[in-house]
């Protein structure tokens, strides 16, 4: 069973290159024909890993390619998501499988909608993953990666392929739980991180700013029916800013790079999925306002 990978960035490079070492077929989908071009003149997809750099010519195509696909690793950002799954819906077999590695939330029920007849599994990752160049991913922090069906909570039969390929990963049968402590962390340190313009230790200066926002990301969570993402998370929120104090958020490397960042599904279904349940989020809802402002300011897309 061939596994299409769409996106040969940070992630779907870390995950194609893994599994093709593994020995799985693996089919890299690129945006179009100009970086399918540029694709095959680098020879294939390099992994730098503890400074040994390997290149898999794993082989590539374009939406456009006719074979039907079965499953599919969705290694795009966010927002690129659902216009990246119509490119190629034809192409689904009825059954197809869909992992879906988008960070936040918001762009998976988008996609789930889009293909009625596929099964969406969703991810939430702790890897690190970076291109020093094109079609070139250096690994850049060990981690681990949840997967779970919040419709089904079977485990694909294919999943022990993942481990044995070397992804460190668990089936969960509440990956939505997952998605959600993942996002309240992310609404609590990333933005501020911008705003301050600082790496995430520079966050202990800001001791209530911080625990303001994760009582209402706390409330928020009880609220929407996801109270089990909320125990403890301040003290979470405290030792991830402590555990990470040298690093940049990835929404802080996004802005200083000036790329677009994920903020519609971090922040802004945060602020979106409050509305909805009636509850306040007054810090919440100033924070997104100043940081679409930020970006705005800096001349960065503000969704
Ligand atoms: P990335 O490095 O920017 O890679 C995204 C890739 O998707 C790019 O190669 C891009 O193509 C490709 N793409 C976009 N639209 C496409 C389309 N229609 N057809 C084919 N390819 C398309 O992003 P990333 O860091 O891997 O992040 C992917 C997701 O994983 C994000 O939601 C992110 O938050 C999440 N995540 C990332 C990490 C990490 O360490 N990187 C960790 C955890 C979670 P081009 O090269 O042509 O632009």
């Amino acid at each position: 069973m061939t596994w299409h990978v769409l996106g040969a960035g940070s992630l779907g490079g870390l995950w194609a290159t893994r599994l093709a070492r593994a020995g799985q077929p693996v089919r890299l989908i690129l945006r179009d024909s100009s970086r399918l071009t540029a694709y095959r003149a680098a020879g294939g997809l390099s992994l730098i890993e503890d400074g040994q750099t390997h290149c898999y010519p794993i082989p590539g195509e374009t939406a456009a390619a006719s074979t039907p696909i079965r499953r599919l690793l969705l290694a795009c950002k966010a927002y690129d998501a659902e216009a990246a799954v119509a490119s190629l819906a034809s192409r689904l077999l009825p059954n197809a499988e869909l992992i879906l590695l988008q960070n936040g939330l918001g762009s998976q029920a988008t996609v789930a909608a889009s293909v009625p007849h596929s099964r969406c599994i969703l991810a939430s990752s702790t890897e690190g993953a970076f291109r020093d160049g094109d079609f070139r991913v250096v690994f850049a922090g060990h981690g681990h990666t949840w997967l779970g069906d919040p419709l089904d909570a079977t485990q694909p039969t294919w999943f022990e392929q993942l481990t044995s390929s070397g992804i460190p990963c668990e089936w969960t049968p509440d990956i939505l739980s997952r998605l959600w402590r993942k996002l309240a962390l992310n609404c609590a340190i990333n933005p501020l991180s911008v705003l301050y313009d600082c790496r995430n230790g520079g966050l202990l200066e800001h001791p209530l700013e911080v625990a303001t926002l994760c009582a209402e990301l706390a409330a928020l969570l009880q609220a929407s029916g996801h109270a089990a993402a909320a125990i403890d998370l301040q003290a979470d929120v405290q030792r991830v800013i402590r555990a990470t104090a040298e690093n940049y958020s990835s929404m802080q490397q996004d802005v200083s790079q000036r790329r677009r960042t994920e903020i519609s599904y971090l922040l802004g279904q945060a602020c979106a999925v409050a509305a909805r349940y009636h509850t306040d989020v007054p810090h919440l809802d100033a924070l997104q306002q100043r940081l679409r402002a930020h970006l705005t300011a800096h001349g960065l897309p503000s969704n």
